[in-house]
């Protein structure tokens, strides 16, 4: 009798302890879900995590349109910008998040894109190609961005390649493919047309969003990192 009962009481502690487990466990969900499911394209940490494994692990969550464009961005992608060098690999790139970091040129501002540092100070050598397919919708110079090319992709989503030390032929209003030569990296900008020479020679990323009329900036960081992956060979030192 006392070890059949004290049997019995093990089971029902048991089941107890398992249903606080199972309740807690779903609170916590329901938590996440009520955190994440009004969340906006405008708000500072979908913009600052988009395409990081914290924006994957909650992406359930996340309403459809902001799932829709992970979905087409990751479709999308397929070459980083910068290629590797098949003759000299010594000549390599880097970059960190900086995303926000405070930008003081014609005045303050957070940074709005990544920036990919050459290993080697030398503008007009690194190639730089486009990460997608899609049309050149903007070629030409910018006081903040220099030699600057914009590339909307077939989704809509506008990449944003500046500092340019001089461009491949391509033209406004041409179709590019994923991996086409645009250029080649240089530090051009902060100045009138022509201006180089004001920082080091690096290519800044930028990824925009056009959504009911605004445009809305979303960090490259864990893009570029999705990327690091598949960068083409090009022959150059
Ligand atoms: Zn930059």
């Amino acid at each position: 009798m006392w070890k059949k009962r004290t049997g019995q009481q093990i089971l029902v502690l048991f089941l107890c302890a398992l249903l606080v487990v199972l309740l807690s466990n779903n609170m916590e969900k329901m938590g996440k879900y009520n955190e994440f499911r009004h969340i906006k394209f405008t708000d500072s940490w979908f913009r600052a995590k988009f395409f990081s494994e914290e924006m994957r692990e909650v992406s359930d969550w996340l309403p459809e349109r902001a799932k829709a464009l992970l979905r087409n961005v990751e479709r999308e992608i397929t070459y980083f910008p910068v290629p590797e060098s098949a003759k000299k690999p010594s000549l390599t790139t880097s970059f960190v998040d900086t995303w926000q970091a405070e930008r003081n040129y014609k005045g303050k501002r957070g940074h709005e894109g990544t920036d990919i540092m050459a290993s080697e100070n030398i503008r007009g050598l690194y190639p730089v190609v486009s990460m997608t397919d899609g049309t050149v919708v903007n070629i030409g110079w910018l006081d903040k961005g220099g030699y600057r090319i914009g590339i909307t992709s077939n989704s809509g989503t506008y990449y944003y390649y500046a500092h340019l030390d001089s461009y491949a032929d391509v033209s406004e209003g041409d179709e590019v493919e994923a991996g086409q030569l645009l250029g080649y990296m240089g530090d051009s900008g902060y100045g009138p047309e022509g201006t180089k020479g004001q920082f080091a020679v690096h290519l800044h990323m930028g990824i925009y969003l056009y959504l009911d009329g605004e445009e809305i900036s979303l960090n490259p960081y864990y893009v570029l990192q999705a990327l690091e992956s598949r960068k083409l060979k090009y022959e150059y030192s």
